[in-house]
């Protein structure tokens, strides 16, 4: 009855060990992915409590085709734009207090914050007073970007670490080549330069809808007026 299994006990054990090394093999690059991403929201988890905030906890970690950016409103302690762009898993982060501008000859100060995970960049709604970030947040502009260094082989990744990012951006209101760039402005790292590239796709037109959300055509008013739900319907 097992005699075939005896006969072919060479190609069983062979196959074994294959499924083993697969296994391995699997375990192993799961295990260096995995933790790498929960570090990079770490600070972003640490911050808030998922039970009070309507915030994405960020279960969603799939990679959109083309890497997304995403300017959101946030009327905060002090009003401000948050610049997120879409870096190996997470959206990389910076606070802009006066937002973005078209012309090139103004440069605006952003200051990096934590990585938040991609579920945030269609984030729109209330957090609570009193919780992390409390106040209206507004989506902005969302959009697909292109990194103008990778044709030199500098991947979006090592453009943060070199804190030059030149980028491309394809919004429904930001159109065109923008930069990143890091300054030793108060001697603080985080702070970086955010401002328009000269080029062919120079914004004349004064963005229109500017002050509704990308979204739902909401102002942030209307927004602040929304119902607080428990939880966003996102979630
Ligand atoms: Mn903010």
């Amino acid at each position: 009855m097992y005699s075939h299994i005896t006969k072919g006990k060479t190609t069983m054990d062979k196959k074994n060990i294959l499924l083993i090394v697969l296994c391995f093999g699997v375990f192993l690059v799961e295990g260096i992915r995995v933790p790498t991403k929960k570090k990079s929201l770490a600070t972003y988890t640490k911050k808030r409590d998922f039970t009070l905030t309507p915030e994405p906890s960020g279960k969603k970690t799939k990679k959109s085709k083309e890497p997304i950016f995403v300017m959101q409103k946030h009327d905060a302690s002090h009003l401000h734009y948050d610049f997120r762009l879409e870096i190996d898993g997470v959206l990389v982060s910076w606070a802009i207090p006066k937002g973005p501008s078209t012309d090139p000859e103004v440069k605006h100060l952003a200051v990096m914050t934590e990585d938040h995970p991609l579920d945030y960049a269609t984030f729109e709604g209330i957090i609570p007073k009193g919780r992390y970030g409390g106040g209206t947040v507004m989506v902005w502009d969302i959009g697909t970007y292109v990194n103008l260094k990778q044709e030199y082989g500098i991947s979006m990744k090592q453009a943060v670490k070199n804190g030059k990012i030149e980028i491309e951006l394809h919004g429904k209101k930001l159109q065109g080549s923008y930069a990143l760039i890091r300054t030793k402005l108060h001697n603080d790292k985080r702070n970086w330069l955010f401002f328009k590239m000269k080029d062919n796709v120079v914004q004349k037109k004064v963005i229109k809808n500017k002050e509704k959300s990308v979204l739902t055509n909401r102002t942030m008013k209307q927004i602040a007026q929304e119902k607080t739900k428990k939880k966003s319907t996102n979630e």
